[in-house]
């Protein structure tokens, strides 16, 4: 397991920092977010440092997937929530502001003060085509 000692979720995972937890297994600490966007918002954080979602192990992966239904389930029903974001983001330019990467799960409510849809760009005149080509081939790379 990899831990960073400038990190604050690593020190939360070490326990030098404290923090509200509500599920600790053996890959991931789940606990409320210090500035809750509502009440009931959550991050999942894997034990293990990592910064970005593209450095993630597989397996850290799949244990986090593994958990967000049921975590979806008990902020449901604990909030009394309409619905639920869940939102990662990854690098500055996506507001990424601890290094240690996580995943938020944020309880929304009608008219709460979130604000949603992300703004959209046209594909260039070409289409999606040669974008959908480039992955693709990216991922068959991989
Ligand atoms: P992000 O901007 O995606 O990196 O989100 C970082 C989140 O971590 C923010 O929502 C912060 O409120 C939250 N946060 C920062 N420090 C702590 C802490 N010590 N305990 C709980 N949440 C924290
Ligand atoms: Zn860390």
């Amino acid at each position: 397991m990899i831990s960073e000692p400038t990190c604050v979720f690593c020190k939360i995972v070490a326990g030098v920092i404290p923090c509200q937890k509500v599920l600790e297994t053996e890959r991931a600490l789940v606990f409320l977010d210090i500035c809750p966007v509502n009440l009931g918002h959550v991050l999942i954080v894997p034990r293990s440092h990592h910064t970005h979602l593209a450095e993630l192990d597989d397996a850290d992966a799949a244990h986090v997937g593994s958990l967000l239904p049921k975590i979806c389930r008990a902020v449901l029903s604990v909030t009394g929530a309409s619905a639920i974001n869940v939102v990662i983001n990854n690098g500055r330019d996506a507001g990424q502001g601890v290094d240690h990467g996580h995943w938020h799960v944020i309880p929304r409510f009608p008219d709460d003060a979130v604000h949603w849809p992300w703004p959209h760009v046209a594909y260039p005149p070409e289409g999606p085509g040669p974008l959908r080509e480039r992955i693709s081939s990216a991922l068959a790379g991989e």
